[in-house]
């Protein structure tokens, strides 16, 4: 039997040209096709790198047709690299169709490590990394985005969201409304470009700061929510439930030692309560 293509999925810089490894130029000149997002911007980074494949678009409003053919043509042995306008392909960008498709045929598929907005902007946030939620886009419809918004009031891992400039005012009011004024976010805007700023405070001072200077609405933005942090006094309700049912199988001890890191809470609070509820 012919030996079929494989699908390289090829991280390309999300600012800075300087910012795409080497296998990654190296795949993109050997392969038979490169399905871009948008062939004309791809063709920049193209030119830059002095890459002459052929570039075919995949986009949001062709994906399911495209993948067919592109299917074909790795099923006929020739492989293809699947780039996106900017950072990793199927992160907030097309190409989960192609790919689930592929693994489904069995195709190879070679992810390459690489570029990507919300991983840059974790690291360099100052925020903890070691449990975070990447959400992509929050909703523009103001009830969704509130419901999404107050889902993280107990939310102990950092939250990473994409956001536009245009909605980044309205959205920090509505941290404001959802989670007080004092909740740590973080905005990392223009990374890897000429006026990336990283700004980190709570709530309400960030509002201040992107009201009084038009500039930090420009650009590319990842926001980013510290997450829930227990002082110890107030005990989430979901931590509550969780002790109890515990409780029913496991000595308290360990029923309070396990809620205790689930939560991040303190266990001889966790173990007080325990004890209270057999009054
Ligand atoms: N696939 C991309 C990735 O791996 O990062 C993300 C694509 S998504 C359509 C585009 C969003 O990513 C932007 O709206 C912004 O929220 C974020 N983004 C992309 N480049 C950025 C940059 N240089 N600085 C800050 N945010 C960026």
């Amino acid at each position: 039997m012919a030996k079929t293509g494989i699908l390289f999925i090829v991280p390309t810089p999300i600012g800075n040209l300087e910012d795409i490894t080497l296998r990654a130029l190296k795949v993109l000149a050997e392969v038979d096709l490169i399905a871009a997002e948008d062939t004309r911007h791809s063709q920049k980074l193209l030119q830059h790198y002095d890459i002459k494949t052929r570039l075919i678009s995949l986009h949001d409003h062709n994906e399911s047709q495209r993948a067919v053919q592109l299917i074909a043509k790795l099923n006929m042995g020739e492989s293809i690299a699947l780039i996106s306008d900017a950072g990793t392909p199927l992160i907030s960008d097309p190409g989960y169709g192609l790919v689930s498709q592929c693994r489904e045929s069995n195709l190879e598929v070679v992810p390459l490590p690489g570029a990507c907005a919300a991983i840059t902007a974790l690291s360099g946030s100052g925020l903890a990394t070691d449990k975070f939620y990447f959400k992509g886009f929050l909703p523009v419809k103001k009830l969704a985005k509130t419901q999404a918004l107050s889902a993280l009031l107990r939310e102990t891992a950092t939250t990473v969201f994409y956001e536009s400039p245009r909605r980044i005012i309205e959205t920090v009011q509505m941290i404001i409304e959802c989670l007080g004024k004092d909740k740590r976010i973080v905005i990392a805007r223009e990374i890897s470009k000429t006026f990336e700023t990283f700004h980190s405070d709570t709530a309400d001072k960030t509002l201040q700061w992107l009201n009084a200077d038009s500039n930090q609405l420009k650009g590319e933005i990842v926001l980013m929510i510290d997450g829930y942090k227990s002082d110890g006094q107030e005990l989430p309700e979901q931590a509550i439930s969780l002790l109890k049912r515990l409780m029913e199988e496991l000595p308290l001890k360990k029923a309070a030692a396990i809620t205790a890191e689930q939560f991040e809470l303190k266990k001889n609070a966790l173990y007080q309560l325990g004890l209270s509820f057999d009054d």
